[in-house]
């Protein structure tokens, strides 16, 4: 918080008593890292930049391809063909310049997993393969990191926030499944909706409103019947992942 602009600029946020000056300057402290800048990815980085997150760490393997445009709003027509980590660091330091946007253009893995979240206080899944989610997944255990995930698929979505320590994790729900052999179809509007609440997650976790938290709670949406259900988790007693941790 440096002076009057940003008193501006956040001043319809700093209103809830829940932020106020205090908790614009936690947010801007704060530092993210955000796995995937596709439909998710795309909004989560979009709305933790305009709320003043001070820092953001992402990484992204691809390139914009045309088939993309119909959910990655962070990439235009022009950006085809572009790396997704220029583009994306392109419009979200217009969105908003005092924002630190750190970019990595490589694959997430478990051999560099650790490095990349190092120094971030939250994990974000903006990623669309089990196989990247797993690794977050074990890294958020191994760093004590929340990990906020989301899914879609069609007209439906999911998000749930997994809290070392407080929840089951990522693998206690998804250990029997396997990846789907070809990418699900997919409404933009379906990732707007999961990326927007999974930024709402992480902002909660940044100014510690933790009792709110989706923490042990999978939110599940059917888009095409606008019901929104609740499921209550429970840890997997023989989860490969954090059973005795
Ligand atoms: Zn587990």
């Amino acid at each position: 918080m440096q002076d009057q602009r940003d008193q501006l600029r956040y001043q319809r946020q700093m209103g809830l008593p829940e932020i106020g000056e205090q908790g614009q300057k936690r947010l801007a402290r704060s530092r993210v890292f955000v796995g995937g800048l596709g439909g998710l990815g795309s909004v989560i980085t979009t709305y933790l930049c305009a709320a003043g997150v001070g820092s953001l760490r992402i990484a992204d393997r691809d390139r914009v391809e045309i088939s993309n445009l119909n959910r990655q709003i962070l990439h235009w027509t022009k950006d085809v063909g572009r790396d997704k980590t220029v583009s994306a660091r392109e419009k979200l330091a217009a969105l908003n310049p005092d924002a630190e946007i750190e970019t990595h253009h490589l694959e997430i893995g478990p051999e560099n997993a650790a490095e990349l979240v190092q120094g971030c206080q939250v994990i974000v899944d903006g990623t669309d393969n089990l196989q990247t989610r797993r690794v977050l997944n074990r890294t958020s255990l191994d760093m004590d990191l929340p990990f906020v995930h989301g899914g879609i698929n069609g007209f439906n979505g999911m998000i749930s926030t997994f809290v070392p320590g407080r929840s089951p994790c990522f693998e206690c729900l998804f250990s029997e499944f396997g990846s789907p052999s070809s990418p699900p179809p997919v409404l933009g509007s379906v990732a707007g909706v999961v990326g927007s609440l999974q930024s709402l997650e992480v902002i909660k976790c940044l100014l510690g409103l933790m009792d709110g938290l989706l923490c042990g709670r999978l939110l599940f949406m059917q888009g095409q019947t606008m019901a929104f259900r609740e499921i209550s988790l429970e840890k997997n007693p023989d989860c490969p992942e954090c059973r005795g941790r």
